[in-house]
């Protein structure tokens, strides 16, 4: 099964701690974009770095980073 990194932006109080656990620097704030809370989310700025780790997932606060498998069938069937 594969992992994708979901990021739900509205949710995101743009803290900064996934950024700071991610070993492989994948991450980084946005700093072109406001949530409806008027933080600037994080985005995934280096997915081809990531490694699927979960750190971000199990840090955040605010459930607004997280792995959700996917089912690469199903993926490419929608394509
Ligand atoms: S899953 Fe791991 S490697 Fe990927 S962004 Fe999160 S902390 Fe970084
Ligand atoms: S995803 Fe979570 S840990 Fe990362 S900046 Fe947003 S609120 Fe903070």
């Amino acid at each position: 099964m594969m992992k994708e990194l979901i990021v739900n932006e509205s949710y995101c109080k743009g803290c900064g701690m996934c950024i700071w656990i991610c070993p492989f620097n994948v991450l980084e704030i946005d700093k072109e974009r406001i949530n409806s809370m008027g933080y600037h989310p994080v985005k995934i700025a280096h997915p081809e770095k990531c490694v699927k780790c979960g750190l971000c997932e199990y840090i955040c606060p605010d459930f607004a980073i997280f792995l959700v498998e996917v089912n690469k069938v199903v993926r490419s069937e929608n394509k």
